[in-house]
This record gives structure tokens, sequence and C-alpha cells, in this order.
């Protein structure tokens, strides 16, 4: 693989107006990675930016990861999988094998009314044409009955899990992208995870946090299953890292040069602060 962006200090390609969701490839020793692929539009973005913008082919991409298990992040996966070579596999949280066996059910998000139409109108600003909202299937929906659709359209056995529930931290070295750590990070949904690597400092944020005001230092997602968690989960980075970049699951990528999670707001002074 062409080593795309050894030069510049930075392992993250957002691939843009991918749609509702933000995509992003980040690159290991020998190999990329595709975070965040949410519709069929999506899928093909990110084959032609591999193959287009960064010169390299889809034999370089080894992994197809999401941070959570929701449509928007995970509809375009089985797509984007059928254009590799089998070679090519998808990686999950181990939550998502309890996901797929009826072990567990993805959690609700609570409070869609103060939550969703401000990460509806930032992820709007990324959709240049219609394709890129269409998902495969119905897989990966947060709400009552929907929640119960759970069927992915690709051969589950290309499929290796990490972590467990009780794991906080993962070294990504095992996959072949040992600069990177997955970090357990629940909140915005059970199996969420945010991607860091400790050269360059960038941070995958998911919807942990996301980029909803346009004065570029992100925002906490009121829009989550147990917001505690998603402040316990904020602390925690916090303790844990320092990046210099913050690339979230919606909006803007954030840029704040040292300890960008400082300038991140938080749902202090919110009325509601603490009873959702
Ligand atoms: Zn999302």
């Amino acid at each position: 693989m062409a080593a795309v962006g050894r030069d510049n200090l930075r392992r993250v390609h957002p691939v843009p107006n991918t749609g509702f969701a933000r995509a992003y490839l980040i690159e290991g020793e020998e190999g990329l990675m595709a975070v965040d692929v949410g519709s069929f539009g999506c899928a093909k973005d990110i084959a032609e930016h591999i193959t287009r913008v960064l010169g390299c082919s889809l034999d370089d991409l080894h992994y197809i990861t999401a941070t959570h298990f929701h449509i928007d992040h995970i509809g375009g996966i089985g797509h984007l999988l059928a254009m590799c070579p089998p070679r090519t596999r998808v990686l999950f949280h181990a939550m998502v094998s309890d996901y797929l066996t009826g072990k567990r059910k993805i959690s609700l998000i609570k409070n869609w009314f103060v939550g969703f139409p401000p990460a509806t109108v930032v992820s709007a600003r990324h959709l240049r044409r219609f394709s890129p909202l269409g998902p495969e299937s119905l897989t990966g929906i947060p709400l009552p009955g929907l929640r119960n659709i759970i069927k992915l359209p690709f051969d589950t056995n290309r499929i290796d899990y990490f972590g467990d529930e009780n794991k906080t931290a993962v070294p990504l070295g095992d996959y072949g992208f040992g600069e990177w750590e997955a970090f357990c990070t629940p909140g915005h949904t059970e199996d969420s995870v945010c991607f860091f690597n400790r050269t360059t400092g960038e941070l995958l944020s998911g919807d942990l946090i996301i980029s909803i005001s346009a004065d570029g230092r992100g925002d906490l997602n009121r829009f989550c299953w147990n917001r505690d968690r998603i402040k316990e989960s904020y602390e925690y980075l916090r303790r844990t890292v320092n990046p210099h970049f913050i690339y979230p699951g919606h909006g803007e990528v954030i840029a704040g040069g040292d300890d960008t999670l400082s300038k991140v707001k938080t749902f202090s002074g919110d009325a509601a602060d603490g009873n959702l």
C-alpha cells in the first residue's frame, strides 16, 4: 500500500459527502480500515476514495468497522465488503455478536426530541445527493419493534470481534493497526467505541462527540441511550488521551491543537442535566 499519510502525521482520511454519518479511512501499517459505512452510496464513495484519491486498491482495505451498531454507521458494510477481496474482514465490538445471536437487544435512544433534530441538521450539510441515504438493510434502528430487525446482508463468518464488556481499551495491533487503540465509550449506545492513534493524536469519536455548532468545538451528544454514561465516557477519555484532532460521527472535524477534548461542550448548564 502507498504510505498515503506518512509524511504529515495524519492517519485519518475523511471521505467527503458520504451521507448521514461521516465515514473515515484510517491507515495501519500495511492496510486501511473503513470506519462507519452507512449506506450503498457511502460504500461506493469509500471505494472511489481509496482508488482515486488515495491511489490505493481495494486489496488495501483490510477491515471495515463501525463506532457503533446503528443503521447510519453500518448500513453499507455489506455493499463495500462485496467490492473487496475475500481477505477483507469486518471488525465489530464483541457486544455486536450478542445482538446477532439475539442474546442482547440494541439499546433504545431515549431523547429523540432534543437530540435528533440538531444531529439531522448538521448531518444534512454532508448530503450532496440522495444515494448516500439508502441503507442495505433495516438493521440497527434504535426504536421499539424495529430494533428486533437484526440481519446483516453478508456472511457473518467474515466478522472478527474485539474486546468484551469489561475491557475499556483494546490495542488493535493484532489486526495490523498497531498505532491504534479502541476505547469502549458507552453512552450514545452500549456498544459505542472510539478509535485513537497515539502517534498522531487523532480520535474518531463516533457519536459520543458530534459537531453541531459552527464554532468548531464539538458537542457531547444529547441524542443517546444514557446521558450519564456519555459524561463518564467523556471524562474517561479526558483522563486517558490528549487528541489534537477529533473526527466526529456527524459534523465537521474538530482541530484544537493541544487538549482538544477540553474544548468540547458538555451538558453543564442544561436545565435537565442529569435527569435524562
Ligand atoms: Zn450516527
